[in-house]
């Protein structure tokens, strides 16, 4: 399918049925898969044969979605986890250990910053949380010895920041480390980072990837790039052999596709965070509308941050595609076509009015939820944020009075009727 246009790809990539064989992709439903005789399966085993035996590995329906969505991010290989938190934690974790050490961008969501900050910790990975808007040679003193990976999204939740992909991924590379994107909001129709030189993609499959608000899931892309056994001691997970899977050398026996083969063999076979096939189904019935949605999600947030910039009431909106925003350069060079229907901003009357603002709104609703189909709205600081102190949302680019409003794809004059008639009561 890598020849067609990304709007093909949403619809037709993953899934070729053969002369008589259902045209929308089925869900298989089951844990496991039938053979014939007892040598037919040792030999899947053994890895002499290839075929399904039990969905925690591989289902087909699951295998399907997640080579369509390697096919619109540019990947070799990708695997569906039941999350968005299991994928970056498996995207992490495949290449680390306790003693490790990763860099993980201070503005990212609320989730991933406990999951490096404190629950890797547990397990013995420390992490550094930088400014990725600092010069290189700023960011340059974080890396270790011990340094295994980099991590940052393409737009960070909530603050809005637009990674500079290309200065992250070459200082990654510059320090021999994987450059790992968590492209959830700019989706791969807007952004494919492996183009700028990012080495692994991450997604939260629950946002606009799904779009409808009907399933939890993620996924972990491989651009098949980075060169693992040329810094071999460091990535020996990959390049020496893993006695718990047939004395297997992942890079020799898998090359490009080494990197999700392992993290499918081992963590997924070991942790089990897999998708159910049917929230796979319903993935894929998001991701063949996804080039529709998103485009009208960015007209419709253009128009919204527009309206809410000129409000009297607004002191301030972070939205790239503002002329004024501090990422608008950026986003023209790595969004040309827009950036995600999620805008943040924040009232001059601060914390409280932004909770009366909230309570007002009769479209919009109030959940812990972005980047879907509806109009949706959430305080971070009293909701995903509200774990972490004053100094750890100013690193994270959330103020007490920050209000992130995901536009959805309704009619922009309704959602702006419903946000003017909201600010005036707040
Ligand atoms: C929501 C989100 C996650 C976590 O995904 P879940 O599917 O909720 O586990 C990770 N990264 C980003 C950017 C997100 O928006």
């Amino acid at each position: 399918m890598s020849d067609y246009q990304i709007e093909t790809k949403c619809i037709h990539s993953g899934w070729n049925p053969k002369s008589g064989e259902p045209r929308q992709l089925p869900v298989y439903q089951s844990t496991t898969f039938k053979y014939d005789t007892s040598e037919e399966m040792g030999k899947l085993f053994d890895l002499e044969a290839d075929g399904y035996f039990y969905t925690r590995l591989q289902n087909p329906t699951n295998d399907a979605v997640a080579a369509k969505i390697a096919d619109l991010e540019g990947g070799v290989a990708a695997t569906l986890t039941s999350s968005g938190q299991a994928a970056n934690f498996y995207a992490v974790f495949n290449i680390c250990e306790a003693g490790d050490h990763v860099i993980c961008a201070s503005a990212i969501y609320g989730g991933t910053f406990n999951l490096l900050g404190v629950t890797l910790k547990k397990l013995g990975i420390a992490c550094t949380f930088i400014n990725v808007d600092d010069d290189a040679e700023t960011l340059a003193k974080a890396f270790r010895p011990n340094t295994k990976a980099v991590l940052a999204e393409t737009i960070s939740n909530p603050a809005l920041v637009v990674l500079d992909i290309e200065k992250l991924a070459a200082l990654a590379h510059a320090h021999g480390v994987p450059l790992i994107v968590d492209n959830t909001f700019a989706t791969p129709v807007n952004c494919r980072p492996f183009e700028w030189g990012a080495d692994i993609v991450t997604h939260s499959t629950t946002k606009y990837m799904d779009g409808h608000a009907t399933q939890v899931g993620g996924a972990i892309v491989d651009s098949g790039n980075f060169d693992w056994e040329a810094y071999g001691d460091k990535y020996h997970g990959l390049t020496t052999p893993d006695e718990s899977y047939h004395g297997i050398t992942y890079t020799k026996r898998f090359g490009k596709k080494a990197y999700i083969t392992k993290a499918v063999s081992q963590l997924m076979r070991d942790l089990g965070s897999i998708p159910s096939p049917m929230n796979c189904f319903l993935l894929n019935l998001g991701l063949e509308t996804l080039p529709l949605r998103v485009e009208r999600h960015c007209y419709n947030a253009q128009k919204v941050a527009e309206y809410l910039d000129a409000h009297e009431k607004v002191a301030h909106v972070n939205f790239a595609g503002l002329p004024n925003d501090k990422y608008h350069e950026l986003a023209k060079k790595y969004m040309p076509k827009g950036t995600c229907g999620v805008i943040s901003f924040e009232l001059k009357g601060g914390r409280a009015a932004a909770v009366r603002f909230m309570d007002s709104l009769r479209l919009a609703s109030i959940v812990t939820h972005v980047a879907d189909a509806k109009t949706c709205v959430l305080h971070p600081a009293s909701h995903t944020h509200r774990q972490m102190n004053d100094e750890q949302l100013a690193a994270a680019g959330v103020s007490p009075g920050l209000i992130r409003l995901s536009v959805g794809i309704e009619h922009a004059d309704d959602i702006i009727a419903d946000l003017a008639q909201a600010l005036e009561k707040a």
